[in-house]
């Protein structure tokens, strides 16, 4: 074994080394390139009379008094003061011997992210530890990294693993070759590759914090450098790769397509009727057609995704359709079946919730050669055979990670033919974007939406005024109209929004005693959600608590109002997928944006551009202007990132250097590429076959 291998690192066993591949973390330079998500900055203790609602602190005082609040499920909460004021720590998940730890008196440390309570600030789930009399511990003299992770794999963990690889770093043991053109580093003065990891992973005390922080740190730079150049170039090849195959020819299905334009209830717009010309050109190529389609919210993409299915059904060949969540599958599903059902195509259905006789089913129709398959990417991953697959059609792929995202555009690469690919978003790209993560990809866009749709009427309203709003819920079911109440929280699990959204439900349900109010989030069966999702449509429910699970596709065009609490704590775009729910029917809309005061400057700004504008595309802009990409491209923390360290706001004016480079790499150095993409983008790429 070489000092590579992770197998030779302290603690290291089979099991660890297991699910270490798992994450695409093969060996111990792979570890390096496993960079923090985000510091926190344990350094300091500030005085809980002087916090701030939306960020992070470590406050250190005496518990006032613990107690388990029972309720429909207990909750442990703890007062904490510090002589300059108090602040509540509130946790859902908790045992008993902790309560019993946290007495009156007792000391406690915490970090955590503060919040506007129902009354005053509170952290939910910080980290803390106990203090005893005489044995404070010292402060953190460095910023703390905290590494992207997957259940049972703690913080511990990765400060252990990468401790002892950057050790060998220092030892010299490892070769971490410089993979960057010379030309490219030359003026840019940025720090050696080793210099950079080091300093990204463990920050000497005294580093630029601010800069860090910020992911503004030249080291933080020189890592961007190369990661935008990876996924350029992987791009670029997975293209590459796509133009050399063959595809099955795909000819218009003139009596299918017409078939169901005829039985819609509406004319296509202009925009839809371009977008399927270009679709249906690429498509009738013997190359496999690689295309985006980007449409605004309500732009009407899915018919446009039908029409194509259809016309893949009748050249004889399967249409797998795929979407990122199970509550947009499944209403893909329905869309599908009521309009191919008709024409003698029944879409089969399998995510990997389908189990048992059900899924045994599934397969066997798939293999069978069924028509149309609607999921989840779980339809994509091995063990699912189609019999001639010929069209893959991703929804909402921005919500895919990159990894899921490359996975899926190489699927089928195991023959010589590979099926035509269509990617749909309702993420307006900025230019920026488009030149890195969807570098040689074939673009249309829906710019037109669906006449009659009317304008949403945005409203910013402090939380202060709460009271009002629940009034006006009320008015507006009484009247007839079905109303969505999206409750948000970020950065945590879904058990615990699961929870906060309960709340939220049975807190509207007393005050509001003669509405019918339905409740979906992540933590239900896909069947009981599907039960709540298709009463609110059928008008069986007034109000729908939500959590953001119903962010994309949900379609239900009576719903006419939208309240949407602490939306300061969303992404732009998030909350212009959010809006879109409503706007789809007759009456006029309208959103309210509650927030909890106070409230920064920038976040001012930015609700009051949802205000101003309802076009996607300046929205996308703005929020890239004031916030950097991570969130335009919807980065949700969910076990790993999309970009690691790059940021296409900041990083702008590098990427008109990246594609000359990438096409000299790829001409000259075609295994310097290779090295590059798996060393940035890992297993994903080696499924992708890059
Ligand atoms: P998105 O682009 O956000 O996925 P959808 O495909 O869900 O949008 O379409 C939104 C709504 O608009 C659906 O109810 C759909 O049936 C309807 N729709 C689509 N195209 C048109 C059109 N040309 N005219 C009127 N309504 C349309
Ligand atoms: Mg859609």
């Amino acid at each position: 074994m070489t000092a590579e291998a992770l197998e030779t690192l302290e603690g290291v066993g089979p099991k660890l080394a297991e699910r270490l591949q798992g994450l695409g973390i093969h060996s111990v330079p792979d570890l390096l390139f496993h960079l923090p998500l985000r510091y926190e900055d344990r350094t300091r203790l500030q005085p809980i009379g002087g916090l701030l609602p939306g960020l992070p602190a470590q406050v250190e005082g005496e518990v006032e008094h613990a107690s388990v609040v029972r309720g429909r499920r207990p909750m442990l909460v703890v007062s904490l003061a510090d002589g300059t004021g108090r602040i509540t720590l509130r946790f859902f998940h908790f045992r008993g011997h902790q309560a019993r730890q946290l007495g009156k008196g007792t000391r406690l440390r915490c970090y955590g992210e503060v919040r506007p309570g129902f009354r005053g600030l509170e952290m939910v789930h910080p980290h803390y530890a106990r203090i005893l009399p005489g044995q404070e511990p010292p402060l953190a003299d460095r910023l703390t990294p905290v590494y992207p992770s997957t259940e049972g794999l703690g913080q511990q963990t990765w400060l252990r693993l990468s401790e002892q690889a950057l050790a060998r770093l220092d030892d010299g043991a490892l070769a971490l070759d410089e993979l960057l053109p010379g030309r490219m580093l030359e003026n840019l003065r940025l720090p050696s590759l080793p210099a950079a990891l080091r300093l990204i992973h463990r920050p000497p005390p005294g580093e630029n914090v601010a800069a860090l922080l910020a992911r503004d740190h030249p080291a933080q730079h020189r890592l961007a450098m190369e990661e935008l150049l990876a996924h350029n170039l992987s791009m670029r090849l997975l293209r590459q790769r796509q133009r050399a195959r063959d595809a099955i020819p795909l000819a218009p299905a003139a009596d299918l397509e017409q078939a169901l334009r005829d039985a819609l209830p509406f004319e296509l717009t202009g925009a839809q009727a371009r977008v399927l010309e270009e679709i249906g050109s690429d498509l009738a190529a013997t190359h496999p057609m690689l295309r985006l389609v980007h449409g605004d919210v309500g732009s009407g993409k899915t018919v446009v995704a039908a029409l194509a299915a259809l016309r893949a059904v009748g050249n004889g060949v399967q249409v797998a359709v795929v979407a990122p969540t199970e509550i947009l599958a499944e209403q893909h599903l329905r869309t599908f079946s009521e309009w191919l059902g008709p024409l003698g195509v029944e879409p089969v259905w399998l995510t990997s919730k389908v189990k048992g006789k059900a899924r045994t089913a599934a397969l066997e129709a798939i293999a069978g050669g069924a028509g149309v398959v609607v999921g989840t990417h779980a339809l994509m991953q091995e063990g699912v055979a189609f019999d001639r697959l010929g069209l893959v059609i991703v929804d909402e792929q921005h919500r895919f990670g990159v990894g899921q995202r490359m996975a899926l555009m190489g699927k089928g690469d195991d023959g010589h033919v590979r099926p035509h690919q269509l990617i749909m978003t309702a993420t307006p790209i900025p230019r920026t974007l488009a030149m890195t993560a969807y570098a040689g990809l074939e673009v249309s866009v829906i710019d037109e939406l669906p006449k009659g749709r009317k304008p949403v009427t945005t409203a910013v309203i402090s939380a202060d005024r709460r009271e009002a709003v629940v009034a006006r819920v009320a008015e507006a079911c009484t009247g007839g109209r079905q109303a969505y109440w999206v409750c948000t929280l970020i950065e945590e699990s879904e058990a615990v929004e699961a929870q906060a959204a309960q709340e939220v439900a049975d807190e509207l349900a007393a005050r509001l005693g003669g509405l019918r109010i339905g409740l979906v989030h992540g933590r239900l069966k896909p069947a009981e959600k599907q039960g709540v999702m298709d009463a609110f449509k059928a008008g069986d429910l007034d109000l729908l608590v939500a959590t953001t699970v119903i962010e994309v596709g949900v379609d239900v065009p009576n719903a006419s109002l939208m309240i949407i609490e602490n939306a300061e704590r969303l992404g732009l775009s998030q909350l212009h997928q959010l809006r879109g729910r409503v706007g789809r029917g007759s009456a006029r809309s309208s959103c309210v944006l509650l927030y909890s005061s106070p409230i920064g400057e920038m976040a001012k700004q930015r609700l009051e551009i949802m205000r101003e504008t309802q076009d996607g595309f300046r929205i996308a802009e703005k929020d890239l202007e004031l916030r950097g990409p991570g969130e335009v491209l919807g980065t949700r923390q969910t076990g790993l990132v999309q970009f690691r360290v790059a940021d296409l706001a900041r990083d702008a004016h590098l990427l008109d250097r990246i594609p000359p480079v990438a096409e000299d790499l790829i001409a000259n150095h075609p295994g310097q590429v290779r090295r590059l993409v798996r060393r940035w983008i890992g297993d994903s790429a080696r499924f992708a076959g890059v």
